[in-house]
């Protein structure tokens, strides 16, 4: 038998407190064997095998026969303790008897092979990717998991999306969801799940806005996520999607802000890698529309050239049918949300442009007078995508080939290089992608976001990188990770001993690795890393060498090293790990220049949208909330975003650096963070294979590590793990210190009473609940079974 399969009578034990609260509240008339293979649950069990269902069903009824038999006090009682006992739910790490790594390790193991993919650990939620489909998230589950308690059910993804819905109608308040993870953790799957069990609650009136907002999602992923060597479907910026509600909790709205588009991907992928998705969609759709023609773009691909591998589509996909299948969805999804013919035809003819610019080629030409100059050998291209862009081709070359320079108030015109013209090129198209990709964001919101309202955010930021080769994109995404790692200490750590301090109980024990120093080191002004680097982006005739000598000269911190015997490196001790940086090209990377030539050009052309893109320098539309926090945590945390703002954010952003807007997007999406009442879901990725069931126990050692689980759990250990009010243990534990039938007072003093009588030590009381070292509820679940 597959390692999945459980014997039936050992599976219906260690799920009798599931059971008897889950299935039998779910079938409230008697249900038949035939009913209880129809739940969800059991559909999922035994790895599927309908044989041992059955027993396991048969099982369960025989239980359930039993609890409606006991008809005396006396027996319900019983039945009661027998509940109590069994029911130790290992759904949450922190009510294990032993912490240490092994037995977390192996305890995910266990339940990854049954296909119990989320387990808690506190309120967190871990998630295994499953890699494969599970029969888990029908409007079935949504509704079994609709206004419960936690504990009600195992834990799943829409129970975090409950809690969080539940918390934003309940207090009014905001609530933020932050999924993390590396890369195919599953981050954006949870997202989507979460979205969509949010809009199965929020569904009160508007059945056509609810299908729009489900329809988000795929429409920004097809610009925005690309395949790469470790997921199909990579998200290739960071996204926070805040689903807007009325107070009573009616779907109103969505919106989107959009983070770190990786545009260099538009101009060359790595090996094994793709562009971004619609480039395909586009071809394949237009392909069996017949109008590939309209969009100028070749029914067969050119001839490859050599120089420029950047041919961004190739033949095979053409007749692609899942491709067309894809793309038909992008044109609902347009329709639906409400984009204009017009729009969606120049979004189409703007990536038809990008694809026709990179096949433009350069050749030097010499001429007596000058050597460094360039032409467009290969007129075609070049007369193509200026017919897309409704601009001249003349005026085009022109931009590309050379570039105006006023110099003390006369104006010369300088030629390009080939290599220069070619970097002109690929910078128009990355930077007509990257405001393209902005303006879909930010009309989608425009056309579904125009009430305000609570709201409750979801935030799927790429993970940690750490690859062979780290450049620019990843100190960046680390950078981002750094500080929703920050972010996610203080809060578990606030929380905490707020919980303490509240209940008048030492503090001290709580403990954690902070990575402020770290982040101070990137963030600081005028000496961290990030304005160092905006400094020297400043000096025309900065090299990537003086970028590293200047940050060996300032960068005084031992997370900081440059490495001896390699050549334009330098090292960071992240909290997730090391990771050696290679600085060709940051300058470059930082400075993302668009020359003002190309601007100008744009600027001339008949098509609407592409005048609207090149108009006015992109803004971020809002302004930064101001923040006014009074706990401890929240100052905290605005204290780094202090130290990011900058001094530019609220004038022009012309001539910002990709790093001073990084910093201030950052901090845009920390002040949306920080209003918001926080809930956590760690992605685990159990294999690199993408296999279903496989589960590499040293991968997910080092995802617990860095995503601090095992810190989480370790804190809960050294402090008081179990928190119970008075009320609730007495309820529960007043067997060990009176008769069954005496139903004693829920008070302090007996509370007293029992721990006393079970000999327990290193427990304190607080104000209104009994504080238990993690080891106390095992030995007292141990005496309950003695006495009875
Ligand atoms: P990330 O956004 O973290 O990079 P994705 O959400 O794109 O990762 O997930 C990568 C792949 O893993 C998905 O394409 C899907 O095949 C699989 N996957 C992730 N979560 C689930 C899930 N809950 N159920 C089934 N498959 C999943
Ligand atoms: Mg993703």
């Amino acid at each position: 038998p597959s390692p999945t399969l459980r014997n039936p009578e050992e599976w219906c034990r260690s799920f009798n407190y599931f059971i008897s609260q889950c299935l039998i509240k779910d079938f409230e008339a008697r249900p038949s064997v035939t009913h209880l293979l129809e739940h969800p649950f059991i559909k999922q069990a035994q790895g599927k095998d309908v044989a041992l269902q059955q027993q396991l069903a048969a099982l369960i009824l025989e239980q359930q026969e039993a609890g409606c038999k006991t008809k005396t006090k006396h027996e319900r009682i019983n039945t009661r303790k027998t509940l109590i006992i069994e029911s130790c739910p290992d759904d949450d790490l922190v009510n294990l008897e032993f912490l240490d790594e092994e037995t977390i390790i192996s305890h995910l193991q266990k339940r990854y092979d049954e296909l119990q993919v989320y387990t808690y650990v506190g309120d967190i939620l871990i998630a295994l990717n499953p890699f494969q489909n599970l029969s888990i998230y029908s409007p079935q589950f949504s509704k079994l998991y609709h206004g419960m308690k936690r504990a009600d059910n195992p834990p799943h993804i829409f129970a975090t999306a409950d809690a969080a819905y539940r918390g934003m109608v309940t207090f009014c308040k905001d609530q933020c969801i932050i999924i993390s993870g590396e890369s195919g953790a599953g981050k954006t799957e949870s997202a989507h799940l979460i979205v969509q069990h949010l809009t199965f609650l929020g569904k009160a009136n508007n059945r056509t806005l609810r299908e729009k907002i489900l329809q988000v999602n795929p429409l920004v992923e097809a610009f925005g996520n690309a395949c790469t060597a470790i997921n199909d479907n990579s998200s290739r910026f960071g996204k926070y999607l805040e689903m807007k509600f009325t107070p009573t909790g009616a779907v109103i709205g969505a919106k989107i802000s959009e983070y770190l588009l990786e545009k260099s991907r538009v101009i060359k992928q790595a090996t094994g890698e793709k562009n971004f998705h619609i480039f395909y969609y586009i071809y394949a759709g237009l392909y069996h529309q017949d109008k590939l023609k309209t969009y100028s773009l070749p029914d067969r691909t050119p001839p490859r050239s050599e120089q420029h591998q950047h041919r961004t589509v190739m033949q095979d996909i053409v007749s692609s049918k899942l491709y067309k299948e894809q793309f038909d969805a992008i044109q609902e999804g347009f329709r639906n949300i409400g984009f204009t013919e017009e729009e969606v035809n120049s979004v189409y003819r703007i990536l038809s442009a990008i694809l026709n610019t990179g096949n433009i080629e350069f050749a030097s030409i010499t001429t007596q007078h000058q050597t460094d100059k360039s032409e467009v050998p290969n007129a075609e291209a070049l007369e193509t995508a200026a017919s897309l862009l409704s601009i001249g081709p003349e005026e085009l070359q022109e931009a590309l080939t050379s570039q105006c320079v006023v110099t003390r108030g006369e104006t010369i015109i300088r030629t390009n290089t080939v290599d220069k013209a070619a970097d002109v090129r690929d910078a128009m198209s990355k930077a007509l992608y990257g405001r393209l990709f902005s303006w879909i964001v930010n009309r989608i919101n425009s056309l579904l976001c125009k009430h305000s309202g609570m709201n409750v955010g979801i935030l799927d930021i790429f993970g940690f990188e750490n690859f062979k080769k780290n450049s620019f994109e990843q100190l960046c995404i680390n950078i981002a990770n750094e500080q929703i790692q920050f972010y996610f200490n203080q809060h578990i750590f606030a929380l905490e001993q707020m919980e303490y301090q509240s209940e008048g109980v030492d503090a001290s024990l709580v403990e954690y690795e902070d990575n402020r120093p770290i982040l101070d080191m990137f963030l600081q002004k005028p000496m961290g890393l990030l304005s160092l680097m905006d400094e020297e982006s400043r000096f025309p005739q900065a090299t990537d060498q003086t970028l590293v000598d200047k940050f060996e000269d300032n960068l005084r911190c031992k997370y900081f090293w440059i490495p001896k015997r390699v050549e334009l490196c330098f090292g960071i001790q992240h909290y997730a790990g090391k990771v050696m940086y290679n600085v060709n090209g940051f300058l470059e990377k930082n400075r993302d220049t668009l020359p003002a030539d190309i601007v100008v050009v744009l600027r001339t052309s008949e098509n609407k949208l592409l005048q609207q893109l090149f108009s006015s320098p992109l803004t971020k539309t809002g302004r930064l909330r101001q923040l006014s926090m009074k706990n401890i945590e929240m100052k905290t945390i605005v204290d780094t975003m202090e130290m990011m703002r900058h001094p530019e954010e609220t004038t022009s952003m012309r001539r910002q650096t990709v790093a001073s807007y990084f910093r201030y997007s950052l901090m845009d999406l920390l002040s949306k963070m920080v209003v918001g009442q926080p809930h956590f879901v760690r992605c685990i990725k159990p294999n690199d294979d993408r296999q279903a069931l496989r589960f590499c126990k040293e991968r997910v050692m080092v995802q617990l590590r860095y995503t601090g689980i095992l810190e989480t759990v370790n804190i809960r250990r050294q402090g008081y793990s179990h928190r119970i009010t008075f009320e609730e243990f007495v309820n529960r534990y007043y067997y060990l210190a009176f008769r069954a039938h005496q139903m004693p007072e829920t008070s302090r003093e007996n509370a007293v009473a029992i721990l006393q009588r079970a000999k327990l030590e290193g427990w304190v009381l607080g104000t209104t609940k009994v504080f238990l070292r993690y080891y106390h509820v095992e030995q007292l679940n141990l005496l309950l079974r003695e006495v009875i």
